[in-house]
């Protein structure tokens, strides 16, 4: 696979990508590894990175509980004391092996320990491959606020190797199907094409997809890095997704839904919307909630949920002088960034969804 090229780093694929490591590991760059992994990672992927980690400098792990509910800042004191008391200093770097949670919370202790270390991330999920790995956001959640504390910052490097997906439960896998529809959308309707009919995919056509996807996402972050303009694209179907997720991450509220999860119903939500707005046909809306329903499970919202949901929406990172701001579609493969929505045809996208 052809090596990626960001603006100040590059996304190297599998073997490739373990020789530029060894390039980069070196003990005159670097005083100390640091592996940042959680339990999972640490059982499935952290033996296969060891195998294929060429490097004379001291390793160390530092191992973290899964979830989402750990992205905080309780565990970044974790990590940063973890740093400070095995010996990590101005050179040392940090490798996030692991899927979003990881690279995020990570790619922040990294940016923030003794004023900034270098770190590599190395996802290990599909949704961190195609999406959280690439494009310097990092950051952590504020309750259940999502990604309300962070810097951007570009990582030293990704490495992406594909392998990392055979141990991927089923679930976890289509949430990071989720971003790879939503490039589809927003930026190339002959990608999104290539998803009409799932059955047709084979596990050899996923390597090409998840290279497109990261070609995707990095042409986007290139052009608008700090998010004035293109990058919110990006941000299609997080505005209502996150929302969602957050208010799903509440105690006591529901089971947790997994971040692409989320994603799928916020993107079909901001397609009615569009749709209402004359940006989309009502085919190409049908389209995409009959594409997303046939891989994702529907999720059930009372009017008490939708409400709730509603009222977190104050909270998104979008949001301009007190006003929520959409990214919507401006037909398949264009986006309309800045948008605004009632919240009637909030409660109406919800209602025809629910249908
Ligand atoms: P995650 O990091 O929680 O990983 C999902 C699950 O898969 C975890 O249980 C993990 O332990 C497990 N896992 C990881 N790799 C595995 C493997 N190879 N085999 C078996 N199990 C494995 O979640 P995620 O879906 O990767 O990422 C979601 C997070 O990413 C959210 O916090 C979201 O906000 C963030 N995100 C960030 C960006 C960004 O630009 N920074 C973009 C999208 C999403």
């Amino acid at each position: 696979m052809q090596t990626i090229t960001a603006t100040q780093y590059s996304v190297y694929f599998d073997l490739e990508g373990y020789e530029t490591l060894a390039e980069l590991l070196i003990p005159s760059r670097y005083s100390k590894i640091f592996i940042l992994v959680d339990e999972n990672t640490s059982q499935y992927c952290l033996p296969h990175l060891l195998n294929n980690l060429v490097t004379e400098i001291e390793i160390e792990i530092i191992e973290l509980e899964v979830g989402e509910i750990h992205k905080n800042i309780e565990t970044c004191t974790e990590v940063w004391g973890a740093l400070s008391e095995l010996g990590g200093d101005r050179k040392s770097v940090l490798i996030n092996l692991g899927g979003g949670v990881i690279s995020d919370l990570g790619g922040f202790v990294a940016c923030t320990f003794k004023r900034g270390i270098d770190f590599i991330n190395i996802p290990t999920t599909l949704l961190s491959m195609v999406d959280a790995s690439i494009g310097g956001k990092n950051g952590v959640d504020l309750g259940n606020l999502k990604n309300q504390i962070g810097i951007i910052r570009e990582p030293k490097a990704v490495i992406v190797d594909t392998q990392f997906l055979n141990t991927l439960p089923q679930n976890e896998m289509r949430s990071g199907l989720a971003e790879m529809l939503k490039h589809g959308l927003i930026f190339d309707n002959k990608y999104w094409d290539k998803f009409k009919d799932l059955k047709d995919l084979h596990t050899d056509d996923l390597n090409n997809l998840i290279h497109q996807s990261i070609q995707i996402k990095n042409t986007i972050v290139c052009e608008d890095l700090t998010e004035n303009g293109i990058r919110k694209s990006l941000n299609f179907g997080h505005t209502l997704g996150h929302a969602i997720e957050s208010y799903f991450l509440e105690k006591n509220a529901k089971t947790t839904l997994l971040h692409g999860e989320a994603i799928a119903v916020g993107m079909i939500l901001e397609s009615y919307i569009s749709k209402e707005k004359n940006l989309l046909t009502n085919e190409e809306y049908q389209e995409i909630k009959y594409i997303i329903n046939d891989v994702f499970e529907k999720i059930e919202f009372t009017p008490f949920d939708i409400e709730k949901i509603i009222e977190l929406l104050i909270f998104d990172k979008k949001n301009e002088f007190g006003k929520v701001k959409f990214t919507l579609l401006d037909g398949i493969g264009k986006i309309k960034i800045n948008q605004e929505s009632d919240n009637t045809l909030i409660y109406n996208a919800f209602k025809d969804y629910s249908i």
